[in-house]
């Protein structure tokens, strides 16, 4: 085999752990010291070589047995919002530096059982609140991708799971883990030029997730191709009698669709999309993806999503005001960061000034007022009310089509330090995968070409609820007529 190993998808390495083409430890050797070579993207907040390599031992006892499990020595990164059991998790964040679960997340818990080995926790936004993993008390994360035209500046990852999405696109890792409120996997995953996956709301146990805004919450995941990533989320996929809101459903095969021709498929183009000011690389990007999906057989259909341009603000109102509720938890007494007070008043609004940071801050103050007695109905029953509109609309243009295509992001990947004195920037680059969030329903981003600074670019698939199938094969159908094959200049020479 000519391939680096690093290069391989999950697939090819499970055929060659099988067929003993090398050995578990060979695999997590070549993921780990390309951890190391990629350091200075601070992808990882908290590594585990050791315990990896242990466990890549334990793989290939398992292999030489004949006892290989689906995703049996697969080296993989954890995004530090999912518990786990004795390893420190933080969500980014300074109050819980030092926290170290006594449980293992309902997710990634399915993740090991499966064989996968994660190499280490991914660094976020904290909390998960950002779009471009430049909020983390543990500094941004860089994208391994440059600019060709300014390859001085160093680019962020995308966000919140912008560490899992740099780890998966430099070879650092074979799949990760995200979580998706707003967007947080398919926006890093068009970022870094890699596959990114939120399913439908309730198809995942958010149990052992460190929760930001609930009802928006979902578990995703990355890789670097759509097959990958249908295998991943069958994994995690699943009722936990732990979460009440995931769903009683039989989680189907998602590879098993996959390679059917998408001949009759209705693509929906939703009109509402063409925002002010998009680059024409990311236009030139949609028409072209549409264009293939419709030489592969599907017909596209011209539909309206008429409430899209309250998505954002909505979001801002309905997360935030959950996050403060979900946040009211870390008080110094019974985990994470203890800042001495006189009294107990003064001991909480030490704690958490100091463990908290400023954007963090910013959405608990938000959503502390719109859920005030005065302003509640103002803002928080309208939004929902707006929220019901929004998921109308998508279920109105289902009726016209199968799956929705749109671009994941209005721009690329941006440089770090860019847009961080303008929050409200930073909250309009999720305009195209608020949406899908605020209606529950599940969406992909697949790497679709590079705009003129040789940065990729994603496309979006939305999916119906439950329907996550028709989705993949869309998705799938998309990437072998893109053939989307660049990788970061940076690892390039390593990574081909
Ligand atoms: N960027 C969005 C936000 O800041 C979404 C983040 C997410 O999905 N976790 O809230």
């Amino acid at each position: 085999m000519t391939k680096p190993l690093i290069s391989l998808s999950i697939t090819e390495a499970l055929h060659g752990l099988k067929e003993k083409h090398f050995s578990a430890v060979e695999l997590m050797d070549a993921h780990l010291a390309q951890m190391d070579a990629c350091d200075h993207l601070n992808a990882f907040i908290t590594k585990t070589p050791d315990d990896a390599r242990k466990h890549a031992a334990e793989s290939d006892a398992r292999i030489a047995k004949g006892d290989m499990r689906p995703l049996e020595g697969i080296p993989f990164a954890m995004k530090d919002l999912f518990c786990t059991k004795g390893v420190r998790t933080t969500a980014a964040s300074h109050i819980l530096e030092n926290f170290v679960p006594a449980y293992e997340s309902t997710v990634s818990q399915k993740l090991l059982d499966a064989g996968t080995i994660t190499v280490g926790k991914a660094n976020l936004d904290e909390f998960a609140m950002g779009g471009a993993n430049i909020t983390s008390y543990f500094g941004p994360v860089e994208n391994p991708w440059k600019s060709s035209k300014y390859p001085e500046k160093r680019l962020v990852a995308g966000g919140s799971s912008g560490g899992s999405a740099a780890a998966v696109a430099a070879g650092m890792a074979m799949g990760a883990t995200g979580t998706d409120t707003g967007g947080s996997t398919r926006q890093p995953g068009s970022f870094c030029g890699i596959v990114g996956v939120k399913p439908t709301y309730g198809r995942c146990s958010r149990w052992g997730i460190i929760a930001f805004a609930s009802s928006l919450d979902q578990a995703g995941v990355f890789a670097r191709n759509v097959e990958d990533s249908a295998l991943l989320l069958k994994t995690i996929s699943g009722f936990d009698p732990k979460d009440s809101t995931s769903a009683q459903k039989d989680v189907p095969d998602f590879t098993a669709l996959l390679k059917q021709d998408i001949k009759g498929l209705r693509i929906g183009i939703p009109k509402e999309y063409r925002v002010d000011g998009m680059p024409q690389d990311v236009v030139s990007v949609w028409e072209k993806g549409a264009k293939l999906l419709q030489e592969a057989g599907a017909v596209i259909v011209d539909i309206s999503l008429p409430h899209t341009q309250y998505a954002v603000p909505t979001y801002y109102i309905i997360a935030p005001s959950e996050a403060s509720s979900n946040l009211a938890r870390y008080d110094g007494v019974r985990y994470g960061l203890h800042v001495d007070g006189k009294d107990l008043q003064e001991t909480y609004e030490a704690t958490r000034a100091a463990g908290f940071g400023a954007e963090v801050k910013r959405r608990i103050m938000i959503g502390t007022y719109c859920l005030s007695a005065g302003y509640y109905d103002a803002y928080y029953t309208k939004a929902q009310k707006v929220r019901r509109l929004i998921a109308n609309d998508f279920a109105a243009a289902f009726d016209h089509c199968d799956v929705i295509l749109t671009p994941t992001a209005p721009s690329s990947a941006f440089a770090i330090g860019e847009n961080d004195d303008d929050p409200i920037k930073m909250y309009l680059g999720d305009v195209f995968t608020i949406p899908a969030s605020l209606a529950g329903l599940p969406g992909i981003s697949v790497p679709a070409g590079l705009d003129d600074q040789g940065l990729p670019l994603g496309l979006q698939i939305i999916g119906k609820s439950w329907d996550e199938e028709t989705m993949f094969k869309t998705a799938f159908a998309l990437e072998q007529a893109i053939d989307f094959k660049t990788s970061p200049s940076l690892i390039k020479n390593r990574f081909e």
